[in-house]
Formats: C-alpha cells, structure tokens, sequence
C-alpha cells in the first residue's frame, strides 16, 4: 500500500480501493441477486483503470525528458554538478518528479531516488502550508508562476521520511531540455533557521505579551532619555496617544523639573554600575494631573549608557495616601486619651499606651477580652444597657463612668464611645472607646467647691457658705411661717491677742472659739466664719428671745475656757429676729448693729435689736 501510494498518488490508490471495496461487498452480501450489479461494477473499474493507464500527454513528456537524461554518460562533469551539489535538485517534468539528486534523497531521509521519482511534489508536503493553503493548490501555483516568469524563489514545507516536518527553501527555474519544458527545482534546507527564527517569534510573542499584559508601565528610554517604546500600561498612566508618546522626551513627564535633574544625575552612577535605581518623583499626566510614581530604572547596557534604558513606572498614590492615613492613625494612637477598638462582639481588638497607662492593662492583657474587665461595680446592670441603647440609636455615647484600674483601684473616667458601622450603616463592625482619667479634675472640682463654701482655717461655713446658707433658711422660714434669727459675734479685743501672741496662736484662739461655739448651740444652728474674728450665727426657727438665751449660751462657753498660751478671752454677740420681708443684708446690718451697741456697752455681752414686728 505504501509504494503503491507512493507511485499512484494516494487520492487514486483510495479511489481504487474504494470502488474495489464496493464490489467485493456486493458480491459477498447479494451473492445471488447481485450479479448484473457486479457486472456493471466490474465494468465500471476497468474502464476505470483503463482510462487511468491511458498514456497521456505529460506522460509522454516525461518519457522524452528521462530518456534524454538517460543518454547523458555517467562522466558527465554537468551530471556530476548535478549528482554532488549540496542543495538538494528535482527536475519536475509534467508535474511530477523525474530525477534528483543524492542531496534531495538525503534531505527527505528516503533510501534512495528511486522513492521519490515519479511523485508529485504535494505528496510529499503536509495537506497545508503553515500558511495555511493547501499543499497542492499553492504547489500548482508556485509552478505556474516558475513557468511564466523563468524561476520563483520560496519558503516551503515537506515531510521526511520519518514522519518530521522540514522547511526547505525552494528555487524553481524554468528550463527547456530538449526543446520540452521542464521545472528545474533547487531545494535548500532552512529547516535550522526557520526553528531559530520560530523560537524567537515564540519568545519575541512571549515577551510582548509580557509587556501588554503588564499592570506596570514600562518604558524604553534611548540614551537622550526620550520614549523609544512603552507598554499599553504605562500610556494609560501617562494618559497620552501613543504618537504623542514616541519620542517624547520624559522631561516633559515630571511635574517639577528639578526633579527630573535629580533623577539624571542620582540614577547614572548607580546605572553605570549596572544596578538599579529606584526612587519616587511626581509625574504628569498630559492632562496636567499629577501623580506619585515609583521608578524603577535600569540600564541596557551599562557600559555603554546611549543604548537607552528600561523604566519600570508605578503609580503609588493610593500607597502614598494609605501610607500617611496611617501615620496620621498612628499619631491620634499615641493621644493622651486611653483609646480602645472592639469588634461587634466588644471583643478588644487594639489599645493605645494611654489605656495601658490609666488601666494598668498592658494590650497582651488587654486584647483578646471583654472591657467588663474594666468594670468598678458602681453601676448597675440598666447603666450598661442604656449605653448601648443609646449607641444604637444615636450610634455616640458620652458621659462619667466608674472604672477598676488593673490594682483593683476605682477610678472615674469621661467616655466617649462611637459604635463604628460598615458602608451600608446596618452592620455593626467595631465600638470605639476614648476615655481619660478624671480623678484629678473631680479631686479639684470637690477642693474648688470646698473653698467656695467652707473656711479653711477653722472648717466653718466661709461668708459665701454661710450667706447661701442663710438665704435658704430665710425663704424656708418665710414658706413655714417660722420665726428666725441671727447672732453675730465678735472676738473682744483680739488684736492684743495678736499683738501679743502672735498670729499663729490668734488662729488656734480662733479655732477654739469656733469649737466652743459649736458646743453651744443646736445641731440644728449654723456657725458660719463672717470674717476675720467675726462668726455669724445662723439659728432657723427661734425667736428673740430663745436666741438671746442662746447667745448667753455661746458667750458663757467661749467665755470659760483657757485658750492655750493666752488664757481667757471674751466675746460679744449682738442678735437681731427676723422680720416679715426682711432681706438676708438688712437682717445681718441689724444684729450687726446689735454687736456695735455691745462693744459699746462694754463688751462681753449680748445685745438684742429690738425686734420690728
Ligand atoms: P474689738 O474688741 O473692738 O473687736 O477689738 P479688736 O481688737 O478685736 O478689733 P477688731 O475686731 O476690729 O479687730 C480684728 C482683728 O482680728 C484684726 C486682725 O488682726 C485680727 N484678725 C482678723 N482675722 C484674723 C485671722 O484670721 N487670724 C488672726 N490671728 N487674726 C485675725
Ligand atoms: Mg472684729
Ligand atoms: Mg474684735
């Protein structure tokens, strides 16, 4: 089958099969109704072979061709180009192959040129060129073209022996031999070139699909840094045509021109010595808008820096503006305000030193934990809830909370708690918690209340204490219809104590008649400190002349004591009642003149105003 394919042409030899196939079916599937079939059949493939064997005119060619060949003597110096020539040479003669060479036999791997005369050049070609035409078609036509124009030079496609494909460049040269026209075939073998050359297209494909596919920009830079070539990449970065772009110098790329010196003089040492260089400058668009890049650059060569450079551009803007949110976070991190993030499930996720510092928990501690364990126990359980009520509603918190520090210490805090929400503002992702010590300012605020209202000396109501003091007992008095009355009492001549005794001692005088005092009167009176030795002596439903007794009272008891290094002292009080409508100053201006009209009598007494109702 194979010689015969080989000689016949192997759309002839299928043909025959085909046709021979038929009939041997017939005969064997209808043996006996089939036979006029048969017959017909048979007649039909001998017509058949009988036609095919017809001599025709190109066979008739061919047989005048050989037979001139064949009367060429062995010794023939043309035979022997012919016979050593290391292209392999075909003579075609009417479309089929007469006579080649030991080169041609060679080059398709067949024994010898008895295999390969008499066949038509397509058989022994692949069904299609790479080109994609057909084998047979083009073969015609490349012909054709050789017997029309003298000769066709081109590339071509066959098929050893084995099976392999090989390229061969083929040279096609119209000759006439014997007054008959014949195809001269030159046959080179470029097989080796065509796979180099295939191998560097793959790579070449490879390389640019690299570069169009490349999310980066990169551009080819020549020596005078202008665009050589760039990817689809960098053009859309650049957001220039690509005719604007080539050639362009990439000066006109940076946005502030120093930058582009900086770039030429720090990039060509490093480039010289065949490293990269790397840094980030401010490019330009063409639409004027700018952009943070990072640069990449390389020499070609680095021995010789006119053959150009290969730039790597990336635009790092959203990098650059992450990176400094960052930083800006960082900062409000190291805040003096403790700061804590949970996720939805209040578990702590971050805190800051300021939380290490006022809890005392350090964030391995922390982390990881509820901030329950920041719980005092001095709020209950509806505290909590309405927190996070309020931080579902208004998604803020604020207000004073009670804490425990890590060493079991109670400590008030102001809070801020935001409940942080993803885009769609439905799902809860964190909870952030900012909150500072105030133990400090309620420390103070208690020691500012303290001296607006007490008496630091003596730890009596001060004037404002004792003035408040007295207007609520007034409007209580007026609610209640109560009488009510005031003393106001004067050390006697404490200046001498003073002046004898010194300061020092004058204050524990004054103590002491404050203590005496106190053991005078009522717990429900009031002693408040009016002003140097002066004490006003506040005493709610009494009237006149229960406050004279009182008074009596206090004198008899200051009186009777022997202050330290001093001895005895005495006081004088004057004491006035409250009238109907009467104002907290008018009433004091009374008893204070009642004191006056004490001192004037002589001191160590008690002088009543007379009252006015
Ligand atoms: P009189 O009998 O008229 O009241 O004579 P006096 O010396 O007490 O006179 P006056 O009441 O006018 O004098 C008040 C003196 O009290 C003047 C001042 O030196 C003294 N003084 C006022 N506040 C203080 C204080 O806080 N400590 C001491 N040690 N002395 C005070
Ligand atoms: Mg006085
Ligand atoms: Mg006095």
């Amino acid at each position: 089958m194979y010689c015969v394919a080989r000689v016949t042409g192997v759309r002839k030899y299928l043909a025959v099969c085909g046709i021979g196939a038929a009939f041997v079916a017939l005969l064997f599937l209808r043996p006996f109704s089939g036979f006029a079939a048969a017959g017909t059949l048979a007649l039909g493939v001998f017509m058949f072979l009988r036609q095919y064997r017809q001599p025709r005119p190109e066979g008739e060619l061919r047989k005048g061709v050989t037979a001139l060949l064949a009367a060429v003597p062995e010794d023939d110096p043309y035979r022997l180009l012919f016979e050593q020539s290391a292209d392999g040479i075909l003579l075609l003669a009417g479309g089929r192959f007469i006579d080649c060479n030991a080169a041609a036999v060679r080059l398709l791997g067949y024994a010898d040129k008895d295999e390969l005369t008499g066949l038509e050049p397509d058989s022994l070609s692949p069904v299609y060129q790479p080109d994609g035409r057909s084998s047979r078609e083009k073969a015609e036509a490349m012909i054709r073209i050789a017997l029309a124009g003298g000769s066709n030079r081109f590339e071509w496609q066959h098929v050893r022996a084995n099976g392999h494909l090989v390229w061969v460049e083929v040279l096609l040269t119209r000759i006439v031999l014997g007054g008959r026209p014949v195809i001269h075939t030159v046959w080179r073998d470029i097989d080796a070139r065509k796979r180099t050359e295939e191998e560097a297209a793959r790579a070449h494909d490879y390389l640019q699909s690299i570069l169009d596919n490349s999310p980066v920009g990169i551009v080819f830079l020549n020596g005078e840094r202008r665009i050589e070539r760039f990817n689809p990449a960098f053009q859309r970065l650049s957001g220039y045509s690509a005719n604007a772009l080539q050639g362009l110098s990439t000066e006109s790329l940076y946005a502030h021109p120093e930058e582009y010196e900086r770039v030429g003089r720090e990039a060509y040492p490093e480039l010289r010595r065949g490293g990269d260089f790397v840094t980030s400058v401010t490019l330009k668009r063409a639409d004027g808008s700018q952009f943070t890049a990072a640069l990449f650059g390389r020499a070609i060569n680095p021995q010789a820096l006119s053959e150009g450079f290969i730039w790597v551009i990336q635009d790092i803007s959203d990098y650059e503006r992450l990176e400094a949110d960052q930083r800006l976070l960082a900062r409000v991190f190291e805040s003096s305000q403790a700061i804590m993030i949970t996720d939805a499930n209040e578990i702590i996720e971050r805190v800051n030193p300021a939380f290490t510092r006022i809890t005392g928990y350090s964030p391995e501690q922390a982390i990881g934990r509820t901030p329950r364990i920041l719980k005092s126990g001095r709020h209950g359980a509806a505290f909590y809830a309405g927190i996070f009520q309020t931080l579902r509603q208004k998604g803020h918190w604020e207000g004073e909370v009670w804490n425990r520090r890590a060493n079991g210490e109670v400590f008030p805090v102001w809070e801020t708690i935001s409940r942080v929400e993803d885009d769609s503002g439905q799902v809860t992702e964190h909870y952030i918690s900012l909150f500072r010590d105030i133990s400090e300012q309620k420390r103070l605020e208690a020691e500012l209340e303290y001296q607006a209202t007490f008496d630091r000396l003596t730890g009596a109501y001060n004037r404002q204490g004792t003035e408040s003091y007295l207007e609520r007992e007034l409007e209580r008095s007026r609610r209640h219809d109560h009488a009510m009355s005031v003393a106001m009492l004067d050390v006697d001549h404490f200046k001498e104590v003073n002046d004898r005794h010194g300061h020092d001692v004058g204050d524990r005088v004054l103590k002491g008649v404050i203590r005496r005092t106190l053991e005078a009167v009522r717990e429900t009176d009031l002693v408040g400190r009016w002003g140097g030795e002066e004490f006003l002596l506040v005493l709610p439903e009494t009237e006149a002349e229960a406050a004279e007794r009182l008074a009596e009272r206090v004198r008899g008891t200051v009186g009777e004591e022997s202050y330290e290094g001093v001895g005895r002292i005495s006081v004088s009080l004057g004491v006035a009642e409250l009238a109907t409508g009467e104002t907290v100053e008018a009433l004091v201006k009374r008893a204070d003149e009642a004191l006056y009209r004490a001192k004037q009598g002589g001191r160590d007494r008690v002088e009543m105003d007379p009252s006015l109702s």
